[in-house]
């Protein structure tokens, strides 16, 4: 019924009409808290993957059903414009009413395989921010660790010869805990021990991962030439709080040379790795944005943004309901968090 709302097109003789029924009276809630212009607020929605399917161990990651659903009631709701544009419309007080921004972090290869036919359906712009190094066959380490773990054989497996002792696997949600307390482990280490740490993994555990998860860069053009916006990521995607000034400043600035040279054209939107104000990156990293002549930048921080916001700091949220009328509930909840910045 849900999917039936959400795409009356679908009906069999049904007049051509992309817009779900519960559209008017979203739109009417939404412009009382973004009614466009000085008063309004931007919501910048960010996502990682969008997978072909439902994938059992994680089955809260959004998928390309899931996707289409919510760009579908996006687009019916809400005034979907490129994050550059929304950065010009804060910077003079002149956003359209209910506007939003859809952002995409990391280059999974599935943003180009899955998300772009979708967003091409419903005419929605997205910026992806690619983190450079892992395109071209590279892998984030929390994608080696999830690929490790969902392959290992048996019903146990024993790191304790690398100090992180014994896991039961031998069920879905065994092997999900597993995943989770290993990414917690590892997380903040630094970037050094902690690809020593999965290398040591890796050595043990007798599974190939895929080569095949980050964009390569011929992908990366296919969205800049699909009128898509690329943004800056860093290079290794390391936390930048957690860094020397000076290897942080090359981590942005290689980021954006490199994402330059696939493109042929400026970037010039970044997001923080991992994005939390305060914890993953300071003061100085958004002074260090500015500097490299990025034009803005996102973080993690929940809430919406409006015209008094650091533009290099603007705020994005994910939201996780199913359901047309929770996702829109949630993204007004959203639109009245106080945003926090460093
Ligand atoms: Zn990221």
């Amino acid at each position: 019924m849900q999917r039936y709302l959400t795409h009356p097109t679908k009906r069999p003789g049904s007049p051509v009409n992309r817009e779900p029924r519960f559209s008017l009276p979203s739109r009417a809630l939404l412009n009382l808290f973004s009614p466009g212009g000085a008063r309004s607020r931007l919501s910048i929605l960010i996502y990682h993957r969008v997978l072909p399917q439902s994938d059992p161990l994680f089955p809260a990651e959004c998928d390309a059903q899931r996707f289409d659903a919510e760009m579908g009631w996006l687009k019916a709701c809400f005034s979907v414009i490129p994050l550059s544009d929304a950065v010009r419309g804060l910077r003079k007080g002149k956003l359209p009413p209910r506007a939003a921004c859809v952002t995409f972090d990391d280059g999974y290869a599935d943003n180009a395989e899955v998300a772009l036919p979708i967003l091409q359906k419903y005419g929605i712009p997205v910026t992806v921010f690619v983190a450079a190094n892992f395109l071209d066959g590279g892998r984030m380490w929390n994608d080696t660790v999830i690929e490790l773990i969902r392959g290992a054989p048996g019903d146990s497996l024993d790191l304790a010869g690398i100090d992180f002792g014994k896991f039961e696997i031998g069920t879905i949600p065994q092997r999900r805990h597993a995943i989770s307390r290993l990414l917690n482990k590892l997380k903040y280490l630094s970037m050094e021990s902690r690809q020593a740490m999965v290398d040591a993994m890796s050595a043990i555990i007798p599974v190939v991962p895929s080569r095949a998860l980050m964009m390569t860069s011929g992908q990366v053009r296919t969205l800049h030439n699909a009128g898509m916006e690329i943004g800056g990521h860093t290079v290794n995607h390391p936390i930048l709080a957690r860094m020397e000034k000076d290897a942080a400043y090359a981590e942005i600035g290689n980021g954006k040379e490199i994402l330059e040279g696939i493109i042929r054209a400026p970037v010039r939107l970044f997001a923080y790795p991992n994005g939390k104000p305060g914890r993953d990156y300071l003061a100085d990293h958004v002074e260090m944005v500015k500097n490299l002549g990025f034009d803005a930048a996102v973080s993690t921080a929940g809430g919406a943004a409006t015209t008094g916001s650091d533009l290099y700091q603007l705020p994005r949220f994910t939201p996780w309901d199913r359901g047309q009328v929770r996702f829109t509930l949630r993204m007004v909840q959203n639109m009245l968090r106080t945003v926090e910045r460093v």
